[in-house]
């Protein structure tokens, strides 16, 4: 049987290692503890934060198709928000998310999506790829401290844009390709409230600040009573400030927060920062995904779509069968 590696637990790398693997011997590494990637929901007891992405949806039949089996068994439902967007610290649009417009989100947290996908899966976590090396029998992967990861006939990277360059040796025909693609950071801050946190809305877009999402993590459905509220920076912020202490940049995000709402948030009593980065990345077009079927491997990504869910599921869709179609 074909062995594949698969380098990235993400929704493109998931997505990929399910289609391949009725077909070949597939590993998935990742180097996190758990799967998801950026689907990801970060604990702090008493509260939950999902401090990747917020949400989805769903536009192709090929993805809804996939997600249909994950709606069947209540990993992924659909969150009814109220929603607004902000601009010059106003609420000028508002609107009630319904069954309608579907925004999705996973259940009881957002990285359920990546567990659920993994239930088939050979994975490897914890296990970091440091290097990929061409062989005369085929591909030799390596993680910390040079240790051998095993031998692989096909290796797919299904990680963001920056990290796959740096995994990829210079000669590899798609290696030019995945250098052009930028991707931007962003600082996610993390609030808990013990008394509770009156908002009139459950999700808002911020234009023209240095935040630009807030969500009441805690309304999505199935989540922890705790009430938890989530602030996304703008992804120019965090890339102008991408060596910013951590310190600051949560306080400087507390302080935008209250402006924007109105209320003083600095005294959550939890308080916590990430910082993503790589993100987001901007649309582009052509190539879905990256493959050299000479070498045998490739790289797929929601990079090279859009920084988006259905991206990701897009691009290792599309790479998965372009590898069937070669076993
Ligand atoms: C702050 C934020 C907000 C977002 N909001 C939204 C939103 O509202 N709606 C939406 O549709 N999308 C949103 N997104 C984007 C969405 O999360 C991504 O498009 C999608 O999850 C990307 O999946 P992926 O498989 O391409 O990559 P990832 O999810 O990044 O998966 C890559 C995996 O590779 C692993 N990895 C990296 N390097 C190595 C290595 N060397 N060895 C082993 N493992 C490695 C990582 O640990 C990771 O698990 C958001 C993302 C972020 C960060």
């Amino acid at each position: 049987m074909v062995n594949i590696a698969i380098i990235g637990a993400g929704l493109s790398g998931l997505t990929a290692a399910n289609i391949l693997n009725e077909h070949a011997k597939v590993t998935v590494f990742d180097k996190a503890r758990g799967p998801s990637g950026r689907l990801a929901t970060r604990r702090a007891e008493p509260y939950n934060f999902d401090h990747g992405c917020q949400f989805f949806s769903a536009k192709s039949n090929t993805f809804k198709e996939f997600l249909a089996p994950m709606l069947r068994h209540g990993v992924i439902k659909c969150w009814n928000a109220n929603f607004v967007e902000i601009e010059n610290r106003q609420v000028t649009k508002s609107r009630q998310w319904d069954a309608q417009s579907r925004h999705y989100v996973g259940s009881p947290s957002m990285n359920a999506i990546g567990k659920f996908l993994s239930q088939d899966l050979h994975l490897r976590l914890g296990t970091p790829v440091t290097a990929i090396r061409k062989t005369p029998a085929g591909w030799l992967l390596k993680g910390e401290s040079d240790q051998d990861l095993g031998q692989f006939d096909w290796v797919i990277s299904a990680i963001p844009a920056q990290q796959a360059e740096h995994l990829w040796s210079e000669d590899m025909s798609f290696h030019a390709k995945i250098k052009t693609t930028q991707m931007a950071g962003c600082f996610t801050l993390m609030l808990g409230f013990e008394a509770g946190f009156a908002l009139d809305y459950q999700a808002a877009l911020v234009r023209g600040e240095d935040i630009s999402w807030i969500s009441v993590n805690s309304s999505k459905p199935d989540r922890k009573a705790a009430t938890s509220l989530l602030v996304h920076s703008s992804n120019s912020w965090a890339t102008k400030h991408e060596n910013l202490d951590r310190d600051e940049a949560l306080q400087h995000l507390l302080t935008q927060t209250s402006l924007v709402i109105g209320q003083d948030v600095s005294h959550a009593d939890h308080k916590a920062i990430h910082q993503w980065r790589y993100a987001n990345s901007p649309k582009r077009s052509g190539e879905t995904y990256f493959i050299d079927h000479a070498t045998r491997s490739g790289a797929c990504g929601d990079w090279l779509i859009k920084g988006r869910v259905e991206a990701a599921f897009t691009s290792g869709y599309s790479i998965a069968q372009d590898i069937l179609r070669q076993l």
